[in-house]
């Protein structure tokens, strides 16, 4: 490096592109050059399923490219390895995307306190949400606990417009080129995964934003709760990994006009949403966020075991919920409403504990986020913000009726149904002959289980006078 040349790092987390990279305009900014940093962080790593992993590591060999070679990848604790790559290269600053979730701002806090030791600082700049959580306040300074109130504080809060950036924004050091670094690995081989993956870059990324948006946006506000119909953007893999980040879809549907664009808007608040309760709410990653619902007596035993295993396998005899489950496993993905009918009848049908199936879609799913996941679950229980009422319970006959009209979906991913057509498919059991064979009778009356969340729904309301 040239004498008196100031340098900085700039450390990918959950943002592994070159567009919209506020944190590239911060560290050519405040230096004339930057060392491209990624961590294998075992405390991520080990807890992350498969298709995740893989996803991950296809991700790093895509920004690596784009990056012409200079990512360096190291692994360890980041509170250790980060300050040895910054003092390796002389930074005088590390430049992040902030993360809000419960983990990341411990292990940021100990990065920073580790890097202002050496006289070194971590710079946040952006986040990867629209709004970052924490900012979207009620008038008296709380947080919102109810999506609607929050959304129309987002709207009004607003979001920068996408950052103009690329590959050549920053001056990349050679990542072989610092002293007494921590020790460069290779990027990991695929895990061994079943699962179909989408395409692991900000290219492919930006290519299935562009095939949405000249195609199925319009339809959006109508097909979205359609498994049947490829009717949703399949943008939150994407997302997840910040390969590309939700402004850029925002800037891109505010350019549409009509109630699809309105409708997307809502998903990408959810999102925020959920960042935002987990941040000021971080047990709620493993608790009942509604603490009435700690009196339910938990789940244990042979049974329920047996009965969440025919739940994962996608053998409950309810077609639309076998079918989201296989799809899980198949795509490592599925469906928004069928992950609602899946963890429904788990909590309201089998009276398994949310977390139960929370930590199972964690492991299987690639677009697998804390927040979105643990609140998607919550929701669907009942026991989280806003939630449904607990006393609605999805029947997922019904569900399959309406939102698969004539069964393709149910078809599409449980072969012993393929036989039968149209939308008998949701309920085999009412065929002559009974169910196909290797297909099971439905596991649980879902009449008497429904009334059974009923009174459970009871001593909740118990615990709360
Ligand atoms: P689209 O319909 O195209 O939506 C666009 C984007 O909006 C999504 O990519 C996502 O970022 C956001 N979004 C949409 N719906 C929601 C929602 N309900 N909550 C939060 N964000 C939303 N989403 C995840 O990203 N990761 C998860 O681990 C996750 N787990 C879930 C678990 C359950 C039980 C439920 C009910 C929902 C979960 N979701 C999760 C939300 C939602 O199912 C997915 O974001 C959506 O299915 C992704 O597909 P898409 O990108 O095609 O969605």
């Amino acid at each position: 490096m040239a004498e008196g040349a100031r340098s900085a790092v700039v450390w990918f987390r959950r943002d592994l592109r070159v567009g919209d990279q506020p944190t590239f305009l911060a560290a050519a900014d405040a230096a004339d050059r930057a060392l491209a940093l990624f961590v294998l962080d075992p405390a991520l790593v080990t807890p992350s399923g498969g298709a995740r992993l893989t996803f991950l590591y296809r991700a790093l060999r895509s920004l690596d490219e784009s990056l012409g070679g200079r990512l360096l990848v190291v692994r360890g604790d980041p509170a250790d390895v980060v300050p040895r790559v910054a003092a390796a290269v002389d930074a005088a600053s590390v430049h992040v995307a902030a993360d809000f979730g419960p983990y990341g701002r411990r292990r940021d806090e100990a990065v920073a306190k580790g890097l202002a030791d050496a006289g070194r600082e971590l710079v946040r700049t952006g986040s990867p949400y629209a709004v970052a959580p924490g900012r979207v306040r009620k008038d008296d300074g709380q947080p919102f606990r109810v999506f609607t109130p929050f959304r129309r504080a987002w709207l009004e809060h607003g979001w920068r417009e996408p950052a103009e950036t690329s590959a050549d924004t920053v001056d990349w050091l050679d990542p072989s080129g610092g002293d007494g670094g921590p020790r460069a690995v290779p990027i990991p081989d695929d895990e061994p995964v079943d699962a179909e993956l989408p395409g692991a870059s900000e290219a492919a990324a930006l290519r299935q934003w562009r095939a949405f948006l000249s195609d199925a946006v319009e339809r959006y506000g109508d097909d979205r709760n359609r498994p049947d119909v490829e009717g949703t953007s399949r943008m939150s893999v994407y997302l997840k990994y910040g390969l590309v980040h939700p402004r850029t879809l925002l800037a891109d549907v505010a350019r549409q006009r009509g109630r699809s664009s309105e409708v997307y808007r809502s998903e990408i608040a959810w999102r925020d949403f959920y960042a935002d309760v987990l941040f000021h709410r971080p047990d709620s990653a493993r608790e009942n966020y509604d603490k009435a619902f700690d009196a339910l007596p938990p789940a244990s035993g042979d049974d329920a075991v047996a009965a969440f295993d025919r739940w994962r396998e996608g053998r409950t005899g309810f077609p639309i919920v076998d079918a989201g489950m296989r799809q899980l496993r198949e795509q490592a993905w599925m469906h928004n409403r069928v992950r609602m009918i899946t963890a429904s009848f788990l909590v309201k049908d089998l009276h398994l504990p949310w977390w139960w199936g929370a930590r199972h879609f964690m492991g299987m799913l690639v677009d697998g986020d804390l927040a979105s996941n643990q609140h998607g679950w919550q929701w669907t229980a009942g026991t989280g913000t806003d939630a449904a009422p607990y006393f609605r319970v999805f029947n997922p006959v019904t569900q399959g009726l309406r939102f698969d009209p004539d069964g393709d979906y149910v078809r599409r991913f449980v072969p012993e149904l393929r036989g039968v057509p149209g939308r008998a498919v949701h309920t085999p059991w009412e065929l002559p002959d009974g169910p196909p064979t290797g297909y099971p009778e439905p596991m649980v009356d879902h009449k008497v289980e429904r009334q059974e969340a009923l009174e459970r729904y009871e001593r909740v309301k118990a615990a709360r006078r």
